[in-house]
This record gives structure tokens, C-alpha cells and sequence, in this order.
């Protein structure tokens, strides 16, 4: 179940967003009479309500609202239950003010907005006799294993208890909290109507993690980066598990560099099943692996973990998608020249697409050429995986069958920038950009000017994802579906 939370400065505003929202069935609405400005009528508030409520009425304290006494306060939240609400929120320091009557169900509620503390179970335990129908304490994550003990808590405790963290560190807690056990977890109906740092909006609650289909069974997936927030994974995966009525839950888990490997020592504790890995975490998503696989310890990053007979596994799925890009592009060429074995192949960059590119290449029988902007690390990857280095400025003079693009030049905003200039290119190549934001980069446009077959970072990015998904759900995954998802959520401005 989800509690919509609903804020307004003006009473007249809250009831008409109140049946605004009613229309699309909520549950259950929070709302959050400290943020009414006007006169306030409770009664009037509860009179006819189109769902069931939870009356709110935060102090200062508490980062709420409220400008009146407290004894104006604790009036309203006796009128809230004299009024019939279902329930009433109450602080546990002011519980014993508040006498239980009628149905109201009691909600005592703990919020800290420094941290978590480290005496969760003992906070929880004086709570229970503030005699609560349910318990709500929510915390503030610095780590995101204070999720962990957050939802722990949940699982341990005999009344029934919403708990999770604030802050985009603690959002997996506030998704997660359902499968461990919590009667509800709170939503804001509104980008503008966020009540608290890190609340979820209930369309994405809803539609994007499928909070209210969560279960104990239901398989937990993530990406796990810093940032993450702008990260397409959560979509593309998301949807194409609804897609293929896969029970699993895919979110995006924003971990500080310095916390990567305890976390997911500690994430263990929430059964999650496997990761996408983004950077800066490629290195040490290797290094927590119990069973990493030839790819990924040729590259040196992950950036795919799963587990599989109790153990985990590493692999790189962006290897098999450059293959699979290349292979895909080279269909064009003569019957006799569509192999990568004995081709010519020149690699722009020299970051880490790059280097699963050299990789990929080689492993294949191609001879491939690096060049880089920065020389030191061009000649540093030359090196270490024994290819041929170009100065940058001599680039346009290499002669190559395929050329890949694994410099981020081009990319949004710099969509007129081209790696490598037009007089370089000519029709006998094919020409990979992996950049895929946009889906016709500058350079793609000037390889098909020269006739040259091309293959596009959108192609790689859905390929190696496609992967993911198989090894996530063991199952083929929707490759058209999420080819399509990606390009629409290209077209969307954010
Ligand atoms: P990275 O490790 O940061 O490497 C970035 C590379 O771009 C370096 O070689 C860097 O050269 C070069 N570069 C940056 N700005 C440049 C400029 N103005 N002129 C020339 N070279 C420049 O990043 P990465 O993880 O390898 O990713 C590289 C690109 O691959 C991304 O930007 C993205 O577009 C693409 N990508 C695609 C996929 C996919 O699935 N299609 C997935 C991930 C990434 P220096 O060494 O001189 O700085």
C-alpha cells in the first residue's frame, strides 16, 4: 500500500488536490495540515473524504509546517480523531497527550533528520508502548547500510512497522520496505508536494517500480554508481521486466566510492540478486566478485554482478556488445570480408569503453591501433594490452577497416563536434560511435556521407543491457522493446 502524501498552503487547495488525486484511487492520503496557511477545519477536511487518511500535523521541530502553540497542535490531532480520520500521526514524545478513541488507528512516529541511529531496535521498543496500531520511524541515511538496518527492523518487529531512510541514499529503503513487511510506505503526489528529502513520486512509485506487485519472492536488481541519478538503466530495465511479467524490481542505488564493498557485503542481508555496474565502481565490482569471468579480468572492470549458485559472478556485457555491434555492422561488407579476424581496426580513446573495445578486438583476430588525446594514457593502455600507438594529431592518416569511436566527443551538448573529420573517413570502412546520446552523432552523419556501413552506440548500449537482463531474469530479453523504450526516453526532454 502507498500513502500519498498531500500538502497545501490554502484549505480550499488541499481539498481540491485531495480530489484531484482521489480520482486515480490512492490508498491511503497523508495529508499534511501544518501547510495549511488559512483558517484550518479539520472536520471539514474529513467530512465526505473520498479515501482513507492519515491527518498530519508536523511541528517546526520535525521540519513541518506548523506555526501555531503546540496546545493548538495536539487540538487538531484530537478533532482528527474525534472526526473519525483513519489515522492519526502522532510524535512518540507526545503520545501519552493523545488518548485513543474510536477506530482512528494510532500511527506513532520518530524522525530524525541527522542521522541513524545506532539504537534503532531500543527507539522502536519504547515505541511499542506508546500503544501504536503502527510504528513509523524514519531516519536519515549517510551510509547506504543504514538502509540495511532500517528494514531489518521491520522484519524483527511485532507491531507493525513503516520504517526507511531519507536522502537518495535511503531510497531503496523506502521501495524495499513493503517486502519486508511495512503495512505502507509514503509517496509525493507531486514534484512540488515533496515533503520529505528523498521522497519518491507516486507515478514512479507506482508505474516505474511497481511498488504495490513487490513481494517476498520478487528478485532485487539495481545499478549501483556515483551519480546514478541520470542513469537509463533503471527505466530500461524496469519496464522490460513488466514487459515480460518477470517478478523483479530494478532500482538505482547511488554508492559513495569510499563505501562500495562494505555495502555490498551489507545489501547481501537484502537478498539482491545483481547489479549494473557504473562508474567509478567498474574496479572494485571486479574485486568483490567471487567468480569473475575471462572478459572482465581481460578488461580489469565489471560492470555486471549476479549471483548464481550462492556465489558472485562478474562478467563485462559491454565485450559481447562490441562484438555483437561490429559483427551486426560488417553484415554489409563483401560475403568474404565480414569477419573482424585479420581487419584493421583504429580505437579513439583510451578510458575504459576503450579498453573493452581493444579488448573485444583482439580477442577476435583483429590488429588494432589506439590513439588518445592524452598520450601518456594512450601509450599506457598500448602497453599493457600490446597494441599499436598513434599520436592524436596523425589520427586521420591511419588507414582502417573499422574505426570506433571511444572518446565521449560528440556527445550531448556538443552534438556538432566530431572525433575524426569527414576527409578522413572513406566508403570501405564502417565507422562505430559508442557515444549514443545522440543516436546520430555528428560523426555517424559524416560516415554515411561518405557511403561508409556504420553502427551506432545505441545498438551497444541496448545490446549490452540485453545481456544484463539474461543473465538478471534467465530468460531472453526484449530487445526491441528496450531499444524502443531507450530512444523515446532520448526524445523526452528531462
Ligand atoms: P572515460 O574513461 O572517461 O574516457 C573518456 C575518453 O574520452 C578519454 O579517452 C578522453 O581522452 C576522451 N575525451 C574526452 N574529451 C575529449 C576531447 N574533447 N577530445 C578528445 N578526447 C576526449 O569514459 P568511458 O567510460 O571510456 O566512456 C567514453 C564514452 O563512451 C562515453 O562518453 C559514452 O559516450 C560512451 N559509452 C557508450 C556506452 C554504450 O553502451 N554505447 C557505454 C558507456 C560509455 P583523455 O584521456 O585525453 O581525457
Amino acid at each position: 500500500m502507498i500513502c500519498v502524501s498531500l500538502g497545501r498552503r490554502r484549505h480550499s487547495a488541499l481539498k481540491q488536490a485531495y480530489r484531484d488525486l482521489a480520482k486515480l484511487n490512492p490508498d491511503l492520503v497523508e495529508l499534511r495540515v501544518d501547510w495549511i496557511m488559512s483558517r484550518l477545519n479539520v472536520a471539514r477536511l474529513l467530512k465526505k473524504r473520498p479515501t482513507p487518511v492519515v491527518i498530519t500535523c508536523r511541528r517546526e521541530q520535525d521540519k513541518g509546517r506548523w506555526s501555531g502553540t503546540e496546545e493548538q497542535r495536539l487540538a487538531v490531532l484530537r478533532e482528527a480523531i474525534i472526526g473519525g480520520a483513519e489515522y492519526v500521526d502522532i510524535e512518540e514524545d507526545v503520545a501519552a497527550s493523545i488518548p485513543r478513541y474510536g477506530d482512528t488507528k494510532r500511527l506513532i512516529s520518530y524522525h530524525n533528520f541527522e542521522d541513524t541511529p545506532t539504537d534503532l531496535s531500543e527507539i522502536h521498543q519504547r515505541m511499542t508502548e506508546c500503544d501504536p496500531d503502527v510504528i513509523k520511524i524514519v531516519t536519515t541515511a549517510n551510509r547506504p547500510s543504514d538502509n540495511v538496518r532500517v528494514l531489518e527492523l521491520i522484519k524483527s518487529a511485532t507491531v507493525p512497522t513503516v520504517a526507511f531512510c531519507m536522502g537518495d541514499l535511503g531510497m531503496i529503503s523506502r521501495i524495499l520496505c513493503g517486502r519486508m513487511g511495512a503495512p505502507f510506505t509514503y509517496a509525493a503526489g507531486s514534484r512540488a508536494g515533496e515533503m520529505a528529502p528523498g521522497q519518491l513520486l507516486w507515478d514512479d512509485m507506482r508505474e516505474l517500480y511497481r511498488y504495490d506487485s513487490i513481494t517476498s519472492d520478487t528478485k532485487v536488481f539495481g545499478v549501483i554508481g556515483d551519480p546514478i541519478a541520470h542513469s537509463l538503466s533503471p527505466l530500461l530495465h524496469s519496464t522490460a521486466f513488466h514487459e515480460v511479467d518477470f517478478d523483479g524490481v530494478y532500482l538505482p542505488l547511488r554508492i559513495p566510492a569510499e563505501d562500495v564493498q562494505q555495502t555490498l557485503q551489507e545489501y547481501d542481508k537484502l537478498d539482491v540478486s545483481g547489479y549494473s555496474v557504473t562508474i567509478p565502481h567498474k574496479h572494485a565490482a571486479l574485486d568483490f566478485a567471487e567468480v569473475p569471468d575471462v572478459q572482465a579480468k581481460l578488461i580489469g572492470a565489471s560492470n555486471t554482478l549476479f549471483k548464481a549458485d550462492g556465489k558472485w559472478h562478474a562478467t563485462n556485457t559491454d565485450y559481447d556488445a562490441i562484438v555483437k555491434t561490429v559483427e551486426v555492422g560488417l553484415t554489409t561488407f563483401p560475403e568474404d570480408a565480414r569477419e573482424i579476424k585479420g581487419k584493421q581496426v583504429l580505437i579513439l580513446g583510451a578510458g575504459g569503453v576503450a579498453r573493452a573495445a581493444v579488448c573485444a578486438m583482439q580477442q577476435n583476430g583483429a590488429a588494432v591501433t589506439i590513439t588518445n588525446r592524452s598520450a601518456d594514457r594512450a601509450r599506457a593502455l598500448g602497453e599493457d594490452l600490446g597494441c599499436q600507438v598513434v599520436d592524436w594529431e596523425q589520427r586521420g592518416e591511419q588507414v582502417c577497416d573499422i574505426l570506433i569511436n571511444c572518446t565521449s566527443v560528440g556527445m550531448h551538448p556538443n552534438v556538432s563536434e566530431s572525433p575524426f573529420d569527414l576527409p578522413w573517413l572513406n566508403e570501405s570502412m564502417l565507422v562505430f560511435d559508442t557515444v549514443y546520446t545522440p543516436e546520430n552523432t555528428q560523426l555517424l552523419e559524416y560516415a554515411k556521407t561518405r557511403g561508409c556501413a556504420t553502427a551506432s552506440g545505441l545498438d551497444m548500449f541496448v545490446r549490452q543491457a540485453a545481456r544484463q537482463f539474461e543473465l538478471f531474469a534467465g530468460q531472453s530479453a526484449p530487445t526491441d522493446f528496450m531499444m524502443e523504450t531507450l530512444r523515446q526516453s532520448l526524445l523526452t526532454p528531462s
